[in-house]
């Protein structure tokens, strides 16, 4: 099947398209606009700013969707981070695992509490933690590991909660990429002592700014959660410990829950993009030139990004021609942190990380987004077949 007997099929007019935005967040937002601007007039005239009723709703199904017992709003997916290893009790000289090849907010977190982190390799195919590479970096100092679910695809948690049993370790779940993701049937979330979830604009669940939530089965570490992110207050204004001024802001979850309502839709138009995207790259005869990324049998996996491997070192050549003929992509992550400046005292620790290094100079995440039409993916895949000199002109062909 050709492409073009593929954007036939998908019925959508194909001449006129000559760009690909990476993410165009207004496509998703407008539609629900009225209703937002509804719940945020309400707001307005209740005066309940911070927590309350929106909060208490985007928590719940929050909780609902991640199959845990347990969510509480915070301010953002750093918090959230923070907030959980300040409830498993982290301090000065503890070891965390998690992987170099995340966003920088994974490993911070370690370092804001005085802990240090390990860094871990990832798997070349899926950019998750190499699982078989966890036992060889536990010390004594080691108390949890931070597996990523990086692009919106479960790390392998079985084997990643059986070391941690064995060694009693706790297991934080960086889920800021992944709600509604599932592994062998259990969602992002309940997978671990703590689930951490973003709220930031370009994540699936994306609000008017930043955001939060943490979720868990555990009543303890729930109420520490909600304790430790109020200023570990209460009653008001007796401090038991000391906490953070982190809190989810009413209008945001308002936001949140308009969209939350078409999650479902959001995830299962993310895995159609990412099925045309293949197909349209098989049949332009890219597999050998590209690394194609797939889901795990095992995963539900809901494509925050979907990132190409473009290997032979011309990846940044790509990313710039695409740019040229306004396709839109973006590389996560160019310098994974143990390269960070930052963390240069850390290097000792990281000697082995070939994949991540690698996979920071091959990656390449392409347009995603629900709303991405399939006319549009079939321009950025022909711009790609050009430069990679495998078509002809996409412009030429479609006058
Ligand atoms: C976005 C992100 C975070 C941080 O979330 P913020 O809401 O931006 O603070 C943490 N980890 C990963 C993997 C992320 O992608």
């Amino acid at each position: 099947m050709t492409t073009q007997n593929l954007r036939a099929n998908h019925g959508t007019e194909t001449s006129d398209v000559s760009s690909a935005p990476l993410l165009d967040v207004g496509r998703g937002n407008r539609p629900l606009k009225d209703e937002i601007m509804e719940a945020i007039s309400d707001i307005i005239d209740s005066g309940w700013f911070i927590g309350g009723p929106h909060v208490k709703l985007l928590e719940e199904t929050v909780a609902e969707v991640s199959q845990t017992e347990f969510a509480i709003g915070c301010a953002s997916g750093s918090d959230a981070l923070l907030l959980a290893l300040m409830a498993i009790g982290i301090e000065p000289g503890d070891e965390v695992i998690c992987p170099s090849f995340t966003f920088f907010a994974t490993a911070s977190a370690i370092h804001r509490l005085g802990g240090i982190p390990v860094f871990i390799d990832i798997e070349p195919d899926t950019f998750n933690i190499d699982v078989m590479k966890i036992e060889s970096l536990i010390t004594s100092k080691t108390k949890a590991i931070i597996p990523v679910h990086l692009f919106g695809q479960c790390a392998d948690m079985d084997p990643v909660n059986s070391i941690a049993e064995a060694h009693g370790l706790k297991v934080i779940e960086d889920c800021a990429q992944a709600i509604g993701a599932t592994y062998s049937g259990r969602a992002a979330g309940s997978l671990g002592s703590v689930g951490c979830f973003s709220f930031y604009p370009t994540k699936n669940l994306g609000g008017f700014g930043d955001g939060g939530m943490l979720t868990t089965n555990d009543p303890e570490i729930a109420d520490k959660l909600r304790l430790l992110a109020n200023h570990g207050m209460r009653p008001r204004y007796y401090h038991s410990e000391v906490g953070i001024n982190s809190r989810l802001d009413a209008i945001q979850a308002a936001a949140l829950n308009a969209k939350m309502k078409h999650i479902g839709e959001y995830s299962s138009k993310r895995a159609a993009n990412a099925a045309h995207y293949e197909q349209l790259m098989v049949d332009a005869g890219m597999a050998d030139r590209i690394i194609i990324p797939q889901a795990n049998t095992n995963c539900g996996h809901v494509w925050n990004q979907f990132t190409i491997r473009v290997p032979g070192g011309c990846r940044d050549q790509v990313r710039q021609q695409l740019a040229e003929m306004n396709v839109g992509s973006e590389v996560y992550y160019p310098v994974p942190l143990h390269q960070q400046e930052c963390f240069a005292s850390l290097k000792d620790n990281n000697v082995d990380l070939v994949e991540t290094d690698r996979a920071a100079e091959e990656v390449l995440s392409l347009p995603i987004f629900p709303e991405l039409t399939a006319a549009e993916q079939a321009y950025a895949v022909d711009c790609l077949a050009q430069i990679l000199e495998l078509g002809e002109m996409p412009l030429k062909r479609a006058g």
